[in-house]
């Protein structure tokens, strides 16, 4: 397992995979919201890239955390932002990536309840980062990091949300998973396929 592989490319992974779930994460946000979110993270991930080519020395996640923070509409937009800031931060205390993540994805996680107040089992990407905080915590590779936000993401389908624009909607999201949580569980698998 290499700790120092390219960051650059878990955003660039993460911006392929948004492109391929986008028809995806599109008719989940439909379900449940106002049908962008597909759209606000594929167009996201795309500045990203651009910008990573136009700032090849900045730290990639720092990079990134500027895209979602000032450009990226959408509820998601500015918590993503939070999250990436936070992975920044976080990654360039340590030589250590797998102490990075630990530490990112818990304060990330943390600044995202601060700003958006959601509780876990709230129906949203709260639901995919608490577990994936957990298994990172508990000295778990990217893989099984990864698989944990995906079954947390998944589980999102039983619940009806109590935030967000999904709330609104009652029982006609039921059944189908979150898009939020189902995108930010994507990020881990672009870290896992690159990582591991
Ligand atoms: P909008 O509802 O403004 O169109 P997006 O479609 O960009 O926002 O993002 C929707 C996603 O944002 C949801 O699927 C959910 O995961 C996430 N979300 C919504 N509200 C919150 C919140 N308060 N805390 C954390 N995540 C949230
Ligand atoms: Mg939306
Ligand atoms: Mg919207």
């Amino acid at each position: 397992l290499d700790h120092r592989f390219d960051h650059r490319l878990v955003l660039t992974t993460y911006a392929q995979t948004a492109r391929t779930a986008h028809g995806t994460l599109t008719e989940l946000d439909q379900l449940s919201g106002d049908g962008d979110f597909g759209d606000n993270l594929r167009e996201g991930l795309d500045q990203v890239e651009t910008a990573l080519r136009e700032r090849p020395d900045e730290a990639a996640f720092a990079v990134a955390a500027n895209v979602f923070l000032d450009e990226v509409g959408g509820t998601s937009g500015p918590l993503i932002g939070l999250l990436f800031q936070e992975i920044a931060r976080a990654l360039s205390a340590t030589d250590d990536a797998r102490d990075g993540w630990r530490a990112g994805v818990t304060e990330g996680l943390a600044a995202i309840q601060r700003v958006g107040e959601a509780e876990p089992g709230d129906r949203t990407m709260v639901d995919a980062l608490v577990p994936a905080r957990d298994a990172l915590a508990a000295g778990e590779g990217f893989a099984a990091t990864a698989r944990a936000a995906l079954s947390g993401a998944r589980a999102t389908a039983a619940v009806r949300a109590r935030r967000g624009r999904a709330a609104y909607v009652g029982d006609r999201a039921l059944g189908a998973p979150d898009p939020g949580a189902m995108g930010v569980a994507l990020l881990f698998w672009s870290l896992a396929e690159v990582a591991e």
